[in-house]
């Protein structure tokens, strides 16, 4: 299916990544999931190649294309590890977004020029242990003394919390406004007060360093204001299109490609005399997974169409997150099916796969928030 979306510039780049992450990343992925960690050198290895700052603009050593960061989305699934594929999300997607919206120029040179180059790493911080989907009921605080601000709270589930080096924050500098008393800070996080206080262990995603945080009397400077007072609420929900969207892009190219590599395996796998691929449940197994795939990315083609023609598509990019993350994790399961056995096996790829699916219906947004968006765009909530 044609899409009139991606350039021939962008087909050349697509095997360039994919070239790069098939050599240099998915044969490390058993060994940083072990680890708990994305090494460092992969940050700057990927800056090196300018991977991580493929739409950020040229004067801070980006490429200025949209599309060329949804490529690189899409091809971050050959790495075998939905971590690796995270903490590079995280950094690239997540956080430096908000610089890149909102920052000063000054802020812009100091933390995107060095996050462009994987020198340095970035995360962003809004969840809390007791304000996940409700982002207004936040209680980390920033108060105003002289010219600086004293933050005091914590986070958790932070991707590269663990071991970022500046990290976008969400506070309340109005406790009593609610959603109108957020604000975003940028801050080194080798400010005094500034604590990782647990590296979290998960389901999935085993090799990203996802951290739960202390903040206690962390004197940041006024210039680490990003945006303005109190409208920190409504520069989240703007980074959301953006997050979402690579979520919905590397979901519909995760299913792609495990229902690709379970279509290999049926063809080979025998029983009863013959290839499991021809018995008919199976093979329609497959066809009801083609037509979910080409489903999730004619929406999320759309949405990525609209974004990219500057528009704020929210009810699109909505509808494609919760659509392609819930799809993507049917596909997965069905492949799984299809393994049998060996689908349980850790040697297979498709168990990781499995449990590193399983996060988007939750990450970002949950399916519920999503279908609470969608419910105010089509004028029935
Ligand atoms: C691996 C991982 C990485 C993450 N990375 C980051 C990160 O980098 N930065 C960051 O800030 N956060 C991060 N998160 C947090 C993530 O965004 C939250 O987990 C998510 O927003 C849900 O919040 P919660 O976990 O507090 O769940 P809750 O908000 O407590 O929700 C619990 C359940 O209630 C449902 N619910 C809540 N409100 C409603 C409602 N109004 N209507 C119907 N149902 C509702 C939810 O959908 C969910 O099913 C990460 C989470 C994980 C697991």
């Amino acid at each position: 299916m044609s899409y009139d979306l991606f350039q021939p510039e962008h087909d050349v780049l697509r095997q360039t990544v994919r070239e790069f992450i098939e050599n240099e990343l998915a044969p490390h992925a058993d060994e940083w999931e072990e680890a708990g960690e994305v090494p460092r050198e992969v940050f700057l290895r990927m800056g090196e190649l300018d991977y991580l700052g493929m739409r950020y603009p040229e004067e801070y050593g980006g490429g200025d294309d949209v599309l060329a960061e949804a490529v690189l989305h899409e091809e971050m699934v050959h790495c075998r590890s939905g971590g690796v594929a995270a903490d590079i999300g995280a950094h690239v997607a997540i956080a430096m977004p908000h610089i890149l919206h909102y920052g000063t120029d000054e802020q812009k040179k100091k933390y995107l020029v060095p996050g462009l180059k994987g020198e340095w790493i970035g995360a962003l911080g809004i969840t809390e242990p007791d304000a996940g989907s409700d982002v207004a009921s936040i209680k980390t605080r920033a108060v105003r003394d002289g010219d600086d601000w004293i933050i005091n709270g914590a986070k958790t589930f932070i991707t590269n919390g663990a071991r970022c080096d500046f990290m976008v924050l969400a506070v309340k500098t109005d406790p009593d406004k609610g959603y109108g008393g957020i604000s975003m800070f940028v801050v080194d996080t080798d400010t005094p007060g500034f604590e990782v206080s647990r590296k979290l262990d998960k389901l999935g995603w085993k090799a990203s360093s996802t951290g739960e945080l202390a903040f206690t009397d962390m004197r940041v400077p006024s210039d680490a204001l990003l945006g303005e007072v109190n409208r920190g609420f409504y520069q989240i929900m703007g980074g959301f299109a953006w997050e979402r969207l690579t979520m919905a892009l590397g979901s519909v190219s995760g299913a792609e490609q495990a229902m690709n590599k379970s279509m290999e395996y049926a063809k080979q796998r025998q029983a009863f005399g013959q290839p499991i691929s021809k018995f008919q449940v199976i093979a329609h197994y497959f066809a009801d997974m083609a037509t979910e795939i080409e489903a999730g990315r004619a929406l999320t083609y759309h949405a990525l169409k609209l974004y990219v023609d500057g528009g704020n598509p929210i009810k699109e990019v909505s509808m494609a997150k919760l659509y392609c993350g819930r799809m993507a994790c049917r596909v997965i399961d069905t492949c799984l099916q299809i393994y049998g056995g060996y689908g349980y096996m850790e040697e297979y790829d498709i168990a990781r796969a499995y449990r590193d699916i399983r996060l988007v219906p939750i990450g970002g947004g949950t399916d519920e928030v999503m279908k609470e968006i969608i419910v105010r765009m089509i004028g029935i909530g």
